[in-house]
Order: structure tokens, then sequence, then C-alpha cells
């Protein structure tokens, strides 16, 4: 196969070999875990093992895993736990991935109450606005830990500390997407209720993911039948997903520390090549090594993306979600300007893929060069 050079992890990444070899293997061991002889009760031990087990990974023996198909409908499941009566309202930022954003919008067009917290200039949730933003009134609030479009981190024990100082009873949801083998996660130390993972952003499969939910808290099924999933979602267990998310996470949470080194790295040596040739940016955010989001002036951020595919490098403008919608919300939150949007790339890096990141850079800096020639030269006809 001819070499490929992925940059848009943040999208999905590769599945680990391991991965791929569970899934074949429960091809063979396909029993279903609902039925009575030992092949099969030994597929559902195997399922709540995983359970048990990822829980674990997060620091949430505190709660339980509710396995769902992403991360999509753990955040609407999420979002559907909250029964909003009259005078009672949800918050979510800006920011969030439309998962979230977008199931908020429906629920304000049933007649919920939602409330909205800005971004600062770094990307990052504003915790001064909460003070304003949440009340005794807040059923519910729901941010992300880190942003898919500009990798910036959202500081979850201080938003939840002060959320729940304000009112106690509040609910706080985060997805935890982009944070999950990057970050260390400890669901009892950040004191958060819900906490939405996906498998396929950290080399696990794709159409698996799950709700951690704190002891405690009852959640409303979203889909009804057979009673699998202790009753919140029914239908027949994904057991190869499920198996293949739990060896994904065990592996990525094991070299936490060593992939981030790796990261960091490859984000410095194709930077300092951008930086050499010249290339100016606005950095959208720096805390994150794993997503490195760029405003260029005078380029097109698709423009790049497609002309990078002769060279078989592929990144990205935005999130995969929102990539083809140039009224970028996160993008405006942060203060970028039409023109800054539109000259947005995002790159995102995998411990887990090597490259040549100096030659890499060198190739990207050279297009945008050229690029940036070529547009001007049009604006100038
Ligand atoms: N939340 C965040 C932050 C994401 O980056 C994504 C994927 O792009 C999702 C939710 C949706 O994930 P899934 O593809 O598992 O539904």
């Amino acid at each position: 196969m001819e070499r490929i050079v992925y940059l848009d992890n943040a999208a999905t990444t590769k599945p680990f070999d391991e991965v791929c070899k569970i899934f074949c293997d429960c091809q063979t061991n396909f029993y279903n875990p609902s039925a009575l002889y030992d092949v099969a009760v030994s597929t559902k031990k195997k399922i709540e093992s995983a359970r048990t087990h990822i829980a674990e990974l997060l620091g949430g023996e505190n709660g339980r895993i509710v396995f769902t198909s992403g991360a999509t409908e753990a955040d609407n499941m999420a979002l559907n736990i909250v029964k909003f009566r009259e005078g009672k309202d949800l918050v979510v930022s800006v920011g969030e991935h439309p998962a979230i954003y977008e199931k908020a919008k429906q629920m304000e067009r049933t007649g919920v109450k939602v409330l909205y917290i800005p971004l600062d200039s770094n990307g990052r949730v504003d915790i001064n606005a909460l003070d304003n933003i949440i009340t005794k009134n807040t059923l519910l609030v729901s941010v992300m830990m880190v942003s898919n479009e500009t990798g910036a981190i959202n500081d979850i024990k201080s938003i939840t500390k002060k959320a729940k100082q304000i009112n106690p009873n509040i609910l706080v949801h985060v997805d935890g997407v982009q944070a999950v083998g990057k970050i260390k996660i400890d669901l009892m130390d950040l004191g958060v209720d819900l906490f939405t993972i996906s498998a396929h952003k950290i080399h696990g499969p794709k159409g698996i993911g799950a709700l951690w939910v704190k002891d405690k808290i009852n959640i409303v099924p979203t889909i009804y039948g057979g009673g699998q999933e202790n009753g919140y979602r029914s239908g027949t267990e994904n057991v190869a997903g499920i198996l293949a998310f739990d060896y994904a996470l065990t592996k990525v949470v094991k070299d936490l520390k060593e992939n981030l080194k790796k990261v960091e790295n490859q984000r410095n040596v194709l930077l300092n090549q951008l930086n050499l040739h010249g290339i100016s940016y606005k950095l959208n955010s720096s805390d994150s090594p794993y997503i490195l989001s760029l405003s260029i002036p005078g380029l097109r951020g698709e423009v790049l993306v497609h002309s990078l595919e002769k060279y078989k490098i592929y990144l990205s403008t935005g999130s995969a979600c929102s990539s083809k919608k140039p009224d970028n919300r996160t993008m405006i939150a942060i203060g970028r300007t039409p023109e800054e949007i539109k000259g947005t790339i995002r790159i995102s890096f995998s411990a887990y893929e090597e490259y040549d990141m100096q030659e890499v850079g060198t190739t990207i800096a050279k297009e945008i060069l050229l690029l940036q020639k070529k547009i001007k030269g049009i604006k100038n006809e």
C-alpha cells in the first residue's frame, strides 16, 4: 500500500492491529450474550468485565458504563436524562461538538431554555461567565474537556466545582472524546456526573462509545426492547466493539505519558518547518499537542486539504463534522474573522503513526506558499 501521511486523528484513528483481530475472533465466537448456554454466558461475562474495566481506567468506580453506538448517542443520552420543566434550564458551551450543540438546539425548539457559555480568546470555556449563567434553575451543564476543533483544554475540575457551588443539585456532563487517552482522566476527582467516550478516536473501532453515569443518577432509556445495558439501551450488544474498545482504551491509557512526548515532538518539528519557511499564522490554541489548529492569512483551508491529496497528506479544515460549514461558531467565539476562518487548518496527530515530520512540514509549508501566491494573483486580476 502506498504510504500515506494521516494527520486527521481528531476525526478518526486507524484501528490497532489487535482491534482488528478481536473483530475477527468475534465472528467465530458470535454468540448472543443474552442466550442461556455456556458460550453465550462466557461472552456476557467478557462484556461485563470490559464494562467494569473501562470505568476503572477512567477512575470512575463510583459509576457505571452504558455502551452506545458512539459519542453522538452518548451525548444525546446525557441531555435526555433531565426532565426539563418550566423555569428550569440547560447550559452548554458555544464550542460544543454538534452532538451536544444541535441536541441543545433541538431541545430549545421544544421549549427548553438553553443558555450558552462563551469561550475566552484561548478557546476555553470562560469560567467567570458561569456566575451569570448558572443559577438555582439550571438542571444540567455540558462542557467538553478538549475541543475537537482547536485543542483547547477546559479545566473541568474547576468548572464542576464552581457549578456545584452555585447550584449543588446541578448535573455536570462532560464530552471527553478528545481527552481520553491523551490526558489522565480521574472521574471521581473531577467530580462530574456524566462522561462521554468514543472508541474510534483512540484506535478502537467505529460504532461503539459509552456514557459513564455516576451512581444514583437515573438515566432515561433511549431505546426500548430486550432490556440490554440494564434496560437503558436495548439491542443485542456490539460484542466485538465493546471488547476492542476495552483493548484500545487499556493501551492508550498505558502509553499515555510516552505518547504525549512523541506527539509533542511531531507537533514541534512540523510547526518549526512552517516557521522556517516564513508561514505566518494565528495559533488557535496551544493547549493540546494532539491538535494543531492554525488560521493562515490568504489561504483557503479546503484548497490546501485538496492540494495535499497529491502527496497523500491528509489533514482537515476544522472538525470533520463542521468542515463543510464556513460559519464556524467555535472560531467566531474565539474572535476569528471570516477570512481567518476560511484560512483555518487542523492537523491532528497520533503517537502510533510516525512520519518524517521535517519532510511533511516542508511539503505543507511549500504548498501553503504556492496557494497564497495563486490566491493573491486571482484577487489582483
Ligand atoms: N464529541 C466530540 C468532541 C467529537 O470530536 C466527536 C467526533 O467527532 C463526537 C463527539 C462524536 O463522536 P462519534 O463519532 O463517536 O459519534
